[in-house]
C-alpha cells in the first residue's frame, strides 16, 4: 500500500492489436486525470505478447493517438515482448515450487473433452471469461512423463495449480478498490478459485496476460491500476500471483465500458469509434473527453 509520501504511479497498457477507440480514450484520460489529481504520474506499457495479433503499425498509431489526445509520458514505454525473453524468473520460481504443470491440451482437444463430460450430464465449470476449466489429464501426469512428452516436442502451456497455490498463500487476498475519483473505496475479497488452473505461459509465448501484467505492474512500480470493468474479475487471479511472487499489490479501479452504436461493448474492430476515424471527421480531443463522459481537462 503506498505510504503518504509515495508518489502514485498509474499506467495505461494497451495491446497493439488494433486502433484505439473511445473506450481506450476513456481509460487513458481517466488514468491521466487521476494521476494529475493525486500528484502522481502515468506510464505507458505496450502489451504486445501476442505475436499473431500485435503489429508495429498499431503501436505507432497508439502512440500518435495518445499524443493527439494530449497525453505525454515521463518514460519510454515498456514493451512486454521485448522484456519477457529476458525474464523467465517468475515462471521458474513458481515451477520450482511445484505450482505449475505442463498442459498439452489444444483448444479443440479441451472443447472435445468438455463436450464429452457435458454430454454425460455434468455441466463443466467455465472461468469468468467463459473459457472451460482444464479438462484433460495433464495435471496428473508424472513430472517424468510430462518432461518426456515436452522433450519429444509436444507443444504445451504451463498452468497454475490453483488449489495448491491457494493453500500456499493462506487467507484469500482482497482487492483494494478505488472509486472513480481515485479515493479509497474499501477492500473486496478476491474469488480466484473461479479461474481454475489459469495459463501462465502459453504454447506460443513464454508468459500469459495474467502473469505478464502482475510482473510488469510491479516492475514499473505501479500503485494504481485503472482499467475497464471487463478486467475486474481478472484481478482476482492477479492477486494470487502477487501473493505467490511477493509483489506489492496496487489498488484498482475498474471503469464502466462504453457501448458502440450497436449497444455492444466497443471492440477494436468497431471502426466508427476509432480515434483516428473521429479525428479525420474533425473531432477534437475536447469532443472525445465530452463524449466519454469526462469534464474539461484541468
Ligand atoms: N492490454 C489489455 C488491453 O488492451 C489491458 C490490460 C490491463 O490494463 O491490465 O485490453
Amino acid at each position: 500500500m503506498p505510504g503518504p509520501t509515495m508518489q502514485p504511479v498509474f499506467r495505461f497498457a494497451p495491446s497493439p492489436n488494433g486502433f484505439l477507440h473511445l473506450g481506450h480514450a476513456l481509460s487513458a484520460l481517466l488514468n491521466a486525470d487521476l494521476a494529475a489529481r493525486l500528484g502522481g504520474h502515468l506510464l505507458l506499457r505496450i502489451e504486445d505478447i501476442d505475436p499473431e495479433r500485435c503489429r508495429p503499425e498499431y503501436e505507432a498509431a497508439i502512440i500518435e493517438d495518445l499524443a493527439w489526445l494530449g497525453l505525454s509520458f515521463p518514460e519510454p514505454p515498456l514493451r512486454q515482448a521485448r522484456e519477457m525473453a529476458a525474464d523467465a524468473g517468475p515462471l521458474d520460481a513458481l515451477r520450482r515450487r511445484g505450482l505449475l504443470y505442463r498442459c498439452f491440451c489444444s483448444r479443440s482437444e479441451t472443447a472435445r473433452l468438455v463436450a464429452e463430460r457435458e454430454a454425460a450430464g455434468t455441466p463443466w465449470p467455465r472461468d469468468p471469461d467463459g473459457a472451460p476449466f482444464h479438462a484433460g489429464p495433464c495435471a496428473d501426469l508424472s513430472e517424468r512423463e510430462a518432461a518426456a512428452r515436452a522433450a519429444s516436442g509436444a507443444p504445451h502451456a504451463w498452468r497454475l495449480r490453483m488449489a495448491r497455490a491457494l493453500e500456499e498463500i493462506g487467507p484469500v487476498p482482497s482487492v483494494r478498490c478505488l472509486d472513480a475519483q481515485g479515493r479509497d473505496a474499501g477492500d473486496r475479497p478476491a474469488r480466484p478459485a473461479d479461474w481454475g488452473d489459469v495459463v501462465l505461459a502459453r504454447r506460443d509465448v513464454p508468459t500469459s496476460y495474467h502473469l505478464a501484467v502482475v510482473v510488469d505492474d510491479a516492475r514499473q512500480g505501479v500503485t494504481h491500476v485503472v482499467r475497464g470493468a471487463d478486467l475486474e474479475r481478472a484481478t482476482d487471479a492477479h492477486r494470487v500471483l502477487q501473493a505467490l511472487l511477493g509483489l506489492p499489490p496496487p489498488a484498482y479501479h475498474h471503469h464502466r465500458l462504453l457501448a458502440g452504436p450497436d449497444g455492444q461493448k466497443l471492440a477494436k474492430s468497431t471502426r466508427s469509434t476509432a480515434l483516428r476515424a473521429l479525428r479525420a471527421q474533425g473531432w477534437t480531443p475536447a469532443d472525445v473527453r465530452r463524449t466519454v463522459g469526462l469534464g474539461p481537462a484541468t
